[in-house]
């Protein structure tokens, strides 16, 4: 177990949890509208520690579980399964981009398999475009 911080865009909200170097990924219909595509996740053991609550919405997406994010800035931060009928102290799936993960964390699972669209694949090498920060700011014209 590995114990991870997080920060919102904003930084209002900071999370530190412990949780396995795993990350998984989300195809449903709902975490691909809220996230704009897949929701790459970390199952948390036991509860996070969350500050600056005051700055988090709570969207409940169903009867059974919320979705955080930043009232200030809009950074998602969780998909949360609250305490009650599937889970008796409620668990949490962090936003994996909220958290400094290190680079030999291990993206082993995925779910909701038969949501996934056709086009969540890259075009092969040849045919797509591929660009370094550095190249893509200098496309726009911004200096570097
Ligand atoms: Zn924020
Ligand atoms: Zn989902």
């Amino acid at each position: 177990m590995n114990n991870y911080q997080g920060k919102c865009l904003c930084g209002a909200v900071e999370i530190q949890a412990q949780a396995p170097g795993s990350v998984g990924t989300c195809h449903c219909s709902v975490c691909r509208r809220w996230c704009g595509g897949p929701m790459f996740a970390v199952h948390v053991d036991g509860q996070p520690q969350i500050t600056g609550e005051e700055a988090i919405t709570r969207y409940a997406s169903s009867e059974f579980a919320e979705r955080g994010f930043c009232s200030q800035c809009g950074c998602n931060l969780f998909y949360h399964l609250k305490p009650g009928q599937f889970s008796a102290e409620g668990e949490y799936m962090l936003a994996a981009g909220i958290l400094d993960l290190p680079d030999d964390a291990v993206f082993d699972n995925e779910i909701y398999t038969d949501a996934q669209p056709g086009w969540y694949r890259f075009a092969d090498p040849a045919s797509r475009t591929r660009m370094t920060e550095k190249e893509f700011l200098t496309s726009l014209g911004i200096p570097t």
